[in-house]
């Protein structure tokens, strides 16, 4: 993962990674030092060690998000629901099926909170507004439906004092920010956070730094941008590629930022995996404790 001059400035660089029809849900595991992504319609879970070496493995449906687990291997969000991914033997179990009376749905984007409840949500394949919803998975496997009414359920974070949740509706064209109960997992009080996007250009993956600034990709807009927790606008990354669809902090100190994008203007052998240095650290992506 030796990366070029260009990261020390703040630029985006390329990792020679194979590329993505929809590269997405980048996810940092400390304890081995290595990026997971997938490619969303492939199917496909990929993994970059320090080292640079590439592993994959075929889930035989599309994939929404990549966490990692506690006890080991992988937890998804993928077309059927929550699966476990067993590393070695590349098995994949079903935890927990979500919308299996909608078989237009998917899962899409998710994410653990400190506690390791696994928030994720679903879209339906052909968009339509309204046809999805956001679920949480606590550890104990008790599945909890918190929203209903959701177009594209993507981005999901959370303030570094775990007051609250950061959540994106791609459809909507804004971040939303709910009060959030770390004792509970329990969210409400939804509300903008900051407007993201008009025209095709849409607010995609998220996710929070150390100093509470948001980070969301763009879609179509070909960028990343950061917001102060007071909804400001501080920073706005451009990329090479148009479809820019998720971030996450990683690296020994959370000092890097990888970035998935998509097949699309500018990338049209592929989407592919970036790595930055924003100066500021992330937080953790947390295990799923299940
Ligand atoms: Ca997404």
């Amino acid at each position: 993962m030796t990366a070029a001059a260009g990261r020390a400035a703040g630029h985006p660089v390329a990792l020679p990674v194979p590329p993505a029809e929809l590269g997405e849900g980048p996810c940092w595991e400390a304890r081995s030092q290595s990026l997971f992504w997938i490619d969303v319609p492939a199917g496909l879970v990929y993994r970059i060690d320090a080292a640079g070496d590439l592993a994959r493995w075929d889930v035989g449906q599309p994939v929404g998000a990549v966490m990692t687990r506690a006890a080991g291997g992988l937890v998804l969000a993928a077309r059927d629901g929550f699966l476990a991914l067993d590393l070695d033997s590349g098995a994949a179990t079903l935890l927990a099926s979500v919308e299996a009376d909608l078989p237009g749905n998917r899962m899409n984007d998710g994410a653990c909170d400190r506690a390791g409840r696994y928030y994720a949500g679903t879209m339906a394949a052909d968009e339509r507004p309204g046809a999805g919803a956001l679920y949480r998975l606590d550890p104990d496997l008790t599945m909890t439906r918190l929203l209903t009414g959701i177009g594209i359920s993507n981005g999901i974070g959370w303030s570094p004092d775990e007051r609250l949740m950061y959540y994106v509706d791609s459809l909507d064209y804004q971040v939303d920010v709910l009060d959030y109960d770390a004792a509970s997992g329990a969210i409400r009080g939804r509300r903008p956070f900051a407007r993201v996007g008009q025209d095709g250009v849409l607010p995609d993956g998220l996710t929070v730094d150390a100093e509470g600034g948001v980070w969301v990709a763009l879609w179509g807009g070909g960028a990343l941008r950061r917001y102060a927790p007071d909804g400001t606008l501080t920073r706005e990354v451009p990329f090479p590629h148009a479809n820019v669809t998720s971030c996450a902090f990683g690296g020994p100190g959370l000092e890097l930022l990888y970035v998935t994008t998509a097949a699309g203007p500018g990338a049209e052998a592929g989407g592919g995996l970036f790595v930055l240095e924003p100066g500021v650290a992330g937080q953790p992506s947390y295990p799923f404790r299940g």
